[in-house]
């Protein structure tokens, strides 16, 4: 019993139909002005939030694309300005939000979040740019969603590979935060909560892919695990993604499913049992080698040595030897070792 929690400021707006609230969300804000931001296929929800608005939208831009390339930042910096923006609402997966937090970054402007998957950027302060191929990342408040609109409803288009993927991405982010420096108590409670509703929803989709409980379920589920993010810092797991995502442009759901067993056998963590993780998996048919998800075998030493010379707080030390191991278990797809990998 020995923690800081900073609690964010967020006003979180959940429930089936609640797209229809996001107008009531700009009046609350005192909004007049605001440009609505989707990737190209969440283009219609964007139009859908833009219609609702009527005079008080700016305009839409439905060009998100993933990893937030800083092109598309600066154009959507740009029309911002042009249109005289005085707010952004963000349509979409943590493509679309990462835009948003963008144009928030440099120009200021409060972003209205609507997720429509469960990556969690929404819930965090943490922003990302990739240009020349190299992602930057960095943590400023003025970046973090004023407001978050959560409308399960959205979430049923999600194919269920795309839904499985991206709910164990937000499992990802609970069950690092059980062992980050900064957890406490209240970290531990969202993220057994936004675990358990997770693990128990995503079989529910998988089996119904129509299931609106399921579907509500684990949208609840992602919000408790993206606060747990937007409260800690992050460790090995997300440093690996990070670097095989950034580095490799793999995939951003599928790699953090099959790099998870791995990097909490690779740390010893119990919740959620990297075991039954794997096992989960494998029957709801998520990709588990990143073979198989495009990385060369070649490519193991690169990442290792990029990863292991990185700093970052994670409960077992890190070492260039245990990640190519790690690694090499994951990128072949092997079962991740009941007792973490070898110690070195
Ligand atoms: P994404 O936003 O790129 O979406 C993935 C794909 O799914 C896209 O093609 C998108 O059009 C589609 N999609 C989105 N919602 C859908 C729906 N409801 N139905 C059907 N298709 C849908 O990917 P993502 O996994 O949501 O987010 C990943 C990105 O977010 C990465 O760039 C990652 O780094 C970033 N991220 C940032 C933070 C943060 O705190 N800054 C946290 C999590 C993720």
């Amino acid at each position: 019993m020995n923690f800081v929690y900073e609690a964010l400021p967020m006003r979180v707006v959940f429930g089936d139909g609640a797209l229809s609230r996001v107008p009531g969300e700009i009046s609350f804000l005192r909004l007049e002005n605001v440009l609505v931001l989707s990737g190209p296929r969440q283009e219609a929800v964007g139009k859908q939030v833009a219609e609702a608005l009527g005079d008080r939208c700016a305009g839409l831009l439905p060009e998100a694309a993933m990893h937030v390339p800083v092109e598309v930042a600066n154009r959507a910096r740009e029309v911002a300005a042009e249109l005289g923006a005085d707010g952004c609402v963000a349509v979409g997966g943590g493509s679309a939000i990462g835009l948003g937090k963008a144009v928030a970054l440099t120009h200021g402007l409060p972003v209205v979040a609507v997720p429509t998957t469960y990556a969690g950027s929404e819930m965090t302060p943490v922003w990302g740019l990739t240009e020349n191929g190299v992602k930057r990342t960095g943590r400023d408040p003025r970046v973090l969603p004023v407001s978050v609109v959560y409308d399960p409803s959205l979430t049923r288009s999600m194919p269920v590979g795309l839904a499985v993927t991206s709910g164990i991405n937000a499992v990802a982010h609970a069950a690092e935060g059980r062992y980050a420096p900064d957890a406490s108590p209240i970290v531990s409670l969202m993220a057994r909560e936004g675990v358990r509703a997770l693990l128990a929803a995503l079989p529910a989709i998988a089996g119904r892919p129509d299931d609106a409980g399921a579907r509500a379920d684990a949208l609840y589920g992602a919000w408790l695990c993206g606060a747990v993010l937007g409260a800690t810092t992050m460790g090995l797991h997300h440093k690996l993604c990070h670097a095989l995502g950034g580095t490799l442009n793999l995939p951003h759901a599928e790699t953090h499913t099959v790099v998870l067993p791995h990097a909490l056998a690779y740390n010893g963590a119990a919740e959620p049992s990297p075991a039954e993780l794997w096992e989960l998996e494998g029957r709801l048919g998520t990709p588990r080698s990143l073979r198989e998800l495009g990385m060369a075998e070649g490519d193991i030493d690169r990442i290792a040595d990029q990863v292991a010379s990185a700093t970052f707080p994670n409960p077992r030390p890190v070492t260039a030897e245990g990640l190519r191991e790690l690694l090499h278990a994951a990128w072949s797809g092997r079962e991740p070792s009941p007792h973490g990998q070898r110690r070195t």
